[in-house]
């Protein structure tokens, strides 16, 4: 079979395929979610992609994770785990006859923390059905996407073929905390180029659950610390001390102003001005104290900020910090000091373009599966697509199933959901590649 003879894979063959994949796919991403990938502690997640994809046919090879390496980049973000021998999965289905386009399906492998595993109706890591639903930090962010990827690939296979472009899966680290983990490929695939030992990839394909919209931009995200020195003193005689929690307050008080400031309608990107809230500075974090009967020494407040696509990064971070410096100027003090630091995302905001042919056969191949065109979603967050198209201007978007209580309570993924969505990625792979006869 050539890629001409694709017109006989009909979509009612391929999406009954995915229909049979149902159950494979609950079971993947069930013994997916048990893996405990939080920030730092992906391996076991790595090796489980590594595995699945073996099943598949596909080599994986190992991109271990060299901060020193990426350093220099100007996506990187600064770490907050050290590397300790971690890596990003990335295979690559290599046609027989290589005739079609290119599409690397990117996914991040890390979870967020679950808060008191008591607070969950059960174990966060129990990855378990219930009511069409699989359940379990992670199970919609996002390891349901790559699950996602891989039944659209299986389904092809079932039928006896496969895609007759390169076809790519890439599992990456730290894409909840800086990025790194897809700048590592990035970097890659880019001095890999520059000695032609492997083509370029003609779209980019991110699985997070975007409830089946395609995004159309996301905000600049950076994390911010703020340590307060304050002085220390008995509660007895607490007024001759100075408690830094009273002063992160304060400053707290005063970088919200600057969020309100920035959701005005008359602040707001375009993009943005349909959106209930689209800037959110999250206080994620605050340390203080070890004492009852003692007012602190010190306060770290740990922030999340975000800006729109047409401010850096570098902008953003002077107009908070001018905010925290005039709160320090009102309540000056010998005996107290703040100062900021930056670890974590160091993300700048994108916008991206949808109306290339890659995206607009994305759109095609959700409506014939829904019926319905695709929201276009200007995220409030960010995503590794920037790397993408910042760094090597490729065509690109997220696309995932519908997904509730991400990095809350219970998260959990509509299985029903996945199953669109892997329809759509099954038909967009014979479209876009082309298909060939299943190599033996
Ligand atoms: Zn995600």
């Amino acid at each position: 079979m050539n890629v001409t003879q694709s017109n006989h894979l009909d979509a009612g063959r391929i999406t009954a395929a995915v229909d049979g994949l149902e159950q494979y796919m609950v079971d993947t991403l069930s013994r997916f979610v048990r893996c405990p990938s939080l920030p730092g502690e992906e391996t076991s997640a790595a090796e489980f992609l590594e595995v699945e994809l073996a099943k598949l046919g596909l080599a994986s090879e190992r991109i271990m994770l060299r901060t020193e390496e990426l350093k220099d980049l100007p996506l990187y973000s600064p770490a907050c785990c050290p590397d300790g021998g971690r890596f990003n999965v990335l295979a690559r289905h290599e046609p027989t006859a290589s005739t079609g386009r290119s599409v690397l399906i990117n996914g991040h492998l890390d979870v967020v923390p679950t808060g008191p595993h008591e607070l969950w109706t059960e174990s966060p890591f129990a990855g378990n059905l219930h009511d069409g639903w699989v359940y379990g930090r992670g199970a919609g962010d996002m390891k349901a996407g790559l699950v996602c990827a891989l039944a659209a690939f299986k389904a092809l296979q079932d039928l006896g073929v496969q895609p007759a472009g390169a076809v790519g899966f890439n599992g990456v680290l730290e894409e909840e905390n800086t990025g790194n983990g897809t700048l590592a490929t990035v970097s890659a695939l880019k001095s890999a180029i520059g000695a032609a030992k492997l083509a370029s990839f003609d779209a980019v394909l991110i699985p997070e659950p975007t409830q089946e919209g395609m995004m159309a931009s996301q905000l600049g995200v950076f994390w911010m610390y703020v340590d307060i020195v304050g002085k220390p003193a008995h509660a007895a005689y607490m007024t001759t001390g100075i408690n830094p929690v009273d002063l992160g307050l304060r400053i707290v008080d005063a970088v919200k102003a600057l969020e309100h400031e920035w959701n005005l309608p008359e602040n707001r990107h375009p993009l943005y001005r349909e959106h209930p809230h689209p800037i959110n500075f999250n206080l994620g974090q605050i340390h203080a104290g070890d004492w009852n009967s003692s007012v602190p020494s010190v306060c770290t407040l740990g922030l999340r900020l975000s800006c729109y696509p047409d401010m850096s990064i570098e902008d953003a971070k002077l107009h908070v910090e001018r905010r925290i410096l005039a709160v320090e100027a009102e309540l000056a003090d010998d005996d107290t000091a703040i100062s900021i630091r930056y670890e974590g995302f160091n993300a700048p905001g994108c916008v991206y373009d949808l109306d290339v042919p890659a995206m607009q056969l994305l759109a095609e191949s959700h409506k014939q599966v829904t019926g319905k065109v695709p929201t276009r979603n200007a995220l409030t967050a960010t995503t590794d697509g920037r790397h993408f198209k910042l760094l090597m201007d490729l065509p690109v978007t997220c696309y995932g199933p519908i997904a509730r209580n991400v990095h809350g309570f219970n998260e959990s993924v509509s299985v029903e959901s996945m199953v669109r969505v892997a329809k759509a990625y099954a038909l967009f792979m014979v479209e876009w590649c082309g298909v060939e006869a299943r190599r033996a």
